[in-house]
């Protein structure tokens, strides 16, 4: 087989319910492909040859069989709450990178704020000054979410940029409202 160029890009695995549930490399994806395991519902421009054919590289797939999967809890974590909030300070509504964006407690710690996932949000250093020690209504800002606890697995939202997202996959993963994606986790690999 000979491979086209750049890089390939990883596909985007769903439950037979299109629940996201993992991203896969493209060489998984092909193979389960392959086997009938899953259907391809997107693809990339990007092509594959082999001998007789070419394909093109699956962007996303749905398996073919419904797998059962675990919830898990989502670590309280700096990285993990920019990751529920998507990186978007949750008071000017702007897109940051990880090192531009700090968190705010919604309740101040000083008024007995908790910190935890309904009371933390991502926050850009300039609203988090502007914010200062007050609530939300006494700085006169409002928030764009109210926090919730995510339900989701972490690694799946994700370990790229959001920018590098692959179009393909945003139906997939801004199918629930709120920013409440399914819960998930992997339990794909042990199927092979
Ligand atoms: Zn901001």
């Amino acid at each position: 087989m000979t491979w086209g160029n750049g890089q390939m890009k990883p596909s985007l695995l769903l439950n037979a319910t299109f629940e996201p549930i993992g991203v896969i490399s493209w060489r998984k994806a092909i193979i389960l492909s392959f086997l009938g395991k899953a259907e391809v519902i997107s693809a990339y421009h990007q092509v594959v040859h082999s001998i007789s054919s070419s394909i093109n590289l699956p962007a996303v797939l749905r398996l073919t069989r419904y797998v059962k999967y675990r919830r898990q809890e989502v670590k309280f974590t700096r990285r993990n709450i920019y990751i529920r909030d998507k990186y978007r300070c949750q008071y000017c509504g702007k897109v940051f990178e990880p090192k531009d964006l700090t968190y705010d407690h919604v309740i101040p710690r000083s008024r007995g704020g908790k910190t935890t996932w309904t009371n933390v949000v991502t926050c850009c250093h300039t609203c988090n000054r502007k914010k200062g020690g007050r609530t939300p209504k006494e700085a006169g800002m409002q928030l764009l979410n109210q926090p919730k606890e995510p339900h989701w697995h972490p690694m799946i939202h994700f370990s790229m940029d959001t920018q590098q997202i692959p179009a393909p996959w945003l139906d997939y993963l801004i199918w629930h409202p709120a920013y409440n994606p399914p819960e998930t986790s992997f339990g794909i690999d042990s199927e092979d």
